[in-house]
């Protein structure tokens, strides 16, 4: 039995926190973990910004359902769950991708949550736990499943490293040139090759 795990942002939707503070025009919502590498300090400062411009959850969900999810993903993730099981783990929010994850026909998201109160203030975040794609990878062997998986970015290199198959999609150089034992491809049709590549079963495009 095979699982298919795919990251989400740069892989099949752009950067969720990016393209959000493009259509809000709020530029300080830019910042990244490059430019803030303690991830809960970057965090803390988007909900404080998110408050000065007193956006709710519902706002937000309506800037991100005018996102699309990036050219050609949802063919590649229908054609993904017809070959396989697929899982989506990713370091985005449930209440943030939602709009996103409604393009892409909603499969299986496993992902972190964002805690609300009453009137839709975001207050909150909950990680679901350390290193949760490394976890998960972990968690499916331990049920039997043999896992191929695919991201983009310095998240997903230990999903990548523990999985039994392992792929670059759409990463940078750097990434492809630090992490030179997984094949790194730039198009869903080569995604899709290395797929059937790492699979066990005669699978055909
Ligand atoms: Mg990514």
């Amino acid at each position: 039995m095979e699982i298919a795990c795919l990251d989400l942002e740069g892989v099949l939707v752009p950067e969720i926190w990016i393209e959000f503070a493009n259509k809000t025009g709020i530029e300080s919502l830019k910042a990244t973990t490059r430019d803030i590498p303690d991830y809960d300090e970057l965090m803390r400062q988007r909900l404080r910004i998110l408050d000065e411009h007193n956006l709710k959850i519902q706002d937000i969900q309506e800037v991100i359902a005018t996102l699309k999810p990036l050219e050609g993903a949802r063919e590649f993730i229908d054609w993904l769950r017809e070959r396989f099981q697929v899982i989506i783990l990713s370091d985005t929010f449930y209440e943030f991708s939602q709009p996103l994850m409604r393009q892409l026909g909603f499969p299986t998201l496993f992902c972190h949550r964002l805690v609300t109160d009453d009137s839709g203030r975001v207050v909150d975040y909950k990680l679901r736990q350390a290193d949760p794609k490394r976890q998960s990878i972990r968690a499916l062997q331990t049920i039997y499943y043999r896992t191929i998986a695919a991201g983009d970015s310095y998240n997903d290199t230990t999903m990548l490293a523990e999985a039994d198959a392992g792929i670059l999609f759409h990463a940078p150089q750097n990434v492809i040139d630090e992490f030179p034992q997984f094949p790194a491809v730039h198009s869903f049709d080569e995604l899709k090759k290395e797929f059937i590549k790492a699979s066990n079963r005669e699978l055909s495009l």
